[in-house]
C-alpha cells in the first residue's frame, strides 16, 4: 500500500491508480481533483479521481467534505453508477451548493469513520482466516458497518462457547501483527493459487484481470476491493457479540472491534 515511504503496489493498473486512489492507498485522507460532471437533479458530482470508497464487498461508502473556491459541501453518499460504466459519483448534502464542471475541489474523508471501517473489514478477514484454518469452512456472506460486522459460514451448529473460542483465536492472530499487503495478481497466477481458489476468486468475471488481492500474510488471502489496515495489530481487539443459526447449514458470527 502506498503509505508515505511505500510505493503503489506492483502491478496496479495505471488507470486505477490514477483515478480510484483508495485502491492503492487506503491511508489517503485528502486529495485534489477536478469536477468532471455535475448531475444537478441528483445532487451528484463525478471527479477525475477520488479517495472516497464507493461501497462494495460489504464495506460501506465513505463520507466527508468537498471544498472549492468559496464553496463547501458535505459528501453524504458515494456510489458507482452502472449506467455510467461503473464510475464513482459523490452525492452532496441537500442544503449545499454544487461546484461547476471543471472546478478544482479539495476532498477530505471522515477519517474516523473510514479508519474504523478499515479495522472492521480487516477483522472480518481475520475471522475468515481463523474459520478456514480451524474448521475448514469458507465464508458465504456478510456485511459491516463502521465498528461491527457479521459473516456467515456453512456450519452444522453454532454456540456461545464456539463464539468464545473464535473470539480468542481472532485476538490471538491479531496479536501476531500479521502484515497486510495489497497485491494485483494476474488471472493465470490467481487460478493456480490455492488460497484464492478456496475464497472463490474464480467466480469473479474473467475480464477482471488482474485481481486486486488482500493478503493477510500467513493467514488469509482473498480478492477484495476494500480498504484495510497495514497490520492486524492495528485492528485493536475483537469481541464476538453474537452467534446465530440462520438455518440448516448456515451459521452467523457477529463481531465488534475495540481499542
Ligand atoms: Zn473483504
Amino acid at each position: 500500500m502506498a503509505v508515505p515511504g511505500r510505493p503503489v503496489p506492483e502491478g496496479a493498473p495505471a488507470d486505477l491508480a490514477a483515478t480510484e486512489l483508495f485502491a492503492v492507498d487506503a491511508y489517503l485522507r485528502s486529495f485534489e481533483a477536478r469536477v468532471e460532471a455535475v448531475d444537478a437533479d441528483g445532487r451528484r458530482i463525478r471527479l477525475a479521481r477520488t479517495a472516497f470508497y464507493p461501497g462494495g464487498g460489504g464495506q460501506p461508502h465513505d463520507t466527508g467534505t468537498l471544498r472549492w473556491g468559496d464553496g463547501r459541501a458535505a459528501v453524504v453518499q458515494v456510489a458507482r453508477d452502472r449506467s455510467d460504466g461503473g464510475r464513482i459519483w459523490h452525492r452532496l448534502a441537500d442544503d449545499a451548493p454544487l461546484p461547476d464542471p471543471g472546478a478544482e475541489v479539495h476532498g477530505v474523508l471522515d477519517w474516523e469513520r473510514r479508519h474504523l471501517t478499515m479495522r472492521t473489514h480487516t477483522a472480518l478477514h481475520v475471522l475468515c482466516g481463523v474459520m478456514w484454518a480451524d474448521h475448514g469452512v469458507a465464508v458465504t456472506g456478510g456485511n459491516m458497518d463502521p465498528g461491527k460486522g457479521r459473516l456467515d459460514f456453512p456450519l452444522p451448529s453454532m454456540s456461545a462457547e464456539f463464539g468464545r473460542q473464535v473470539e480468542a483465536r481472532i485476538n490471538e492472530e491479531i496479536a501476531k501483527a500479521h502484515e497486510i499487503l495489497v497485491a494485483f495478481v494476474g488471472r493465470e497466477v490467481a487460478d493456480e493459487d490455492h488460497a484464492l481458489i478456496r475464497t472463490a476468486a474464480n467466480l469473479i468475471p474473467r475480464e477482471v484481470d488482474p485481481l486486486r488481492v488482500i493478503d493477510i500474510v500467513g493467514l488469509d488471502k482473498q480478492a477484495d476491493g476494500g480498504t484495510h489496515v497495514l497490520s492486524t495489530a492495528e485492528v485493536g481487539s475483537v469481541r464476538v457479540t453474537g452467534t446465530e443459526s440462520k438455518g440448516k447449514g448456515n451459521k452467523r458470527v457477529r463481531l465488534e472491534v475495540h481499542d
